[in-house]
């Protein structure tokens, strides 16, 4: 299922392993592009390729955008989590593919993450403060797309009691018709 250009859970397509990316081509661009532009029409601030029904590892953020004249979100080719703190912190998370609801899930408050970007050169991201003050968005931003390169929603990240409750919630979200960009009740 599709809503505004956005596969919607439960469809299959969120709970498959993407393929890495071995070679930028222009069909990769293109992909890029319209990732980028599905991410700020839905007003996103993270967003991985099977949400656009496209199974590969590639992952565009951006957390600090107030309006186009700033948008320039990081682009990740095959991200991969290479250190994460012991430490975690709960945050309220929404997702596009998920309408209608926020889940507070608990995650590493640091992690660095390796990945290319569309020049094919290997980048290193540093996110969140590692001394269990405050979570950070971009940190937790950074986890939940790259659960979804892996067939993780945050529904997989909740306790097992309140995963049947966040499941009844987005039922009802989606029946009274929420769409992508909606993360609070009414
Ligand atoms: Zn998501």
């Amino acid at each position: 299922m599709e809503v505004n250009g956005i596969v919607l859970s439960p469809d299959p397509r969120l709970r498959e392993e993407c393929a890495p990316i071995e070679e930028i081509t222009p069909e990769i661009e293109r992909l890029i592009q319209k990732m980028k532009d599905e991410m700020f029409e839905n007003g996103g601030c993270g967003l991985a390729a099977p949400q656009v029904g496209e199974l590969v590892q590639l992952v565009v953020i951006d957390t600090s955008y107030t309006g186009k004249h700033d948008y320039d979100p990081w682009v990740l080719i095959n991200p991969v989590i290479v250190e994460q703190s012991d430490t975690k912190l709960p945050f309220c998370e929404g997702c596009l593919s998920i309408p209608g609801i926020n889940c507070e899930i608990s995650r590493p408050d640091h992690v660095v993450v390796e990945a290319y970007d569309p020049k094919g050169d290997l980048m290193r991201y540093e996110a969140g403060t590692a001394d269990g003050s405050e979570a950070d968005l971009t940190c937790v931003c950074l986890q939940h797309e790259i659960d979804h390169l892996h067939g993780k929603t945050m529904f997989d990240r909740l306790l097992p009691g309140d995963r049947i409750a966040a499941m009844k919630r987005y039922q009802e979200a989606l029946a009274r018709g929420a769409k992508p960009g909606e993360t609070s009740v009414e």
